[in-house]
């Protein structure tokens, strides 16, 4: 584990993530899979949330008791791949606002290049958690936060499947303020700039286009 990196090491997580990794899994059990570990993951980022206590009553008594508190949820969801994390974490929190961000990689340069951007008003007041299954370069989620910053973003958490530990390092030295959650980190990125062993590539798997 890196400093910035916390790896969710449940065993249900573990079990789904060894699944998907299987290069003979489907795209149907892919796809479910994903949006369970994105339900998992969910439950562990949002661990820390602040409560605040309401009075209800009970069928026999009054009482006060836990809800979270008002800061308001947006979930970031980095395209496309993001959107299978997304879904996951929505089940549990059905609720929360979504932002959307389209960014690809310059296959020369794997340099991020964004497309598409819409977010909710007042990010400043809300708790962001981005997601983006794969951290490999970390250039997609480094100018995700980025454009999240310029937008007003304050604090932010940064979700994903598996991390290549290039990825990690270099987000945390554009992010140090955004904590990292992760199922796994993977050994090394290869020269294409896909995780190793990793996965292959999470949004042709989710999607089927390949
Ligand atoms: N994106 C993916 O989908 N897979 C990788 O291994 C790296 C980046």
């Amino acid at each position: 584990m890196q400093d910035n990196a916390t790896v969710v090491d449940h065993p249900l997580v573990q079990h789904k993530l060894t699944l998907m990794r299987k290069k003979q899994t489907s795209t149907a059990d892919f796809r479910k899979l994903v949006r369970e570990i994105g339900t998992l993951l969910a439950y562990e980022v949002m661990r820390d949330l602040p409560l605040t206590r309401i009075s209800i009553e009970t069928p026999l008594q009054a009482m006060e008791s836990p809800v979270i508190e008002g800061k308001k949820l947006c979930l970031v969801s980095i395209l496309r791949a993001g959107n299978g994390l997304l879904d996951g974490m929505l089940d549990l929190v059905p609720s929360a606002r979504v932002a959307h961000v389209g960014l690809y990689r310059d296959p020369a340069t794997l340099v991020a290049v964004e497309y598409y951007f819409k977010a909710p008003e007042n990010l400043g007041e809300r708790l962001l958690i981005v997601v983006d299954p794969m951290l490999a370069t970390g250039n997609s989620a480094i100018a995700a936060v980025q454009r999240l910053k310029e937008a007003g973003a304050g604090e932010i958490k940064f979700v994903c499947l598996l991390a290549a530990p290039e990825g990690v390092k270099a987000f945390g030295e554009a992010h140090p303020d955004v904590p990292i959650f992760t199922a796994a980190i993977d050994d090394h990125l290869d020269d294409h700039g896909y995780i190793i062993p990793g996965l292959g590539d999470a949004g042709d798997r989710i999607f089927g286009t390949k």
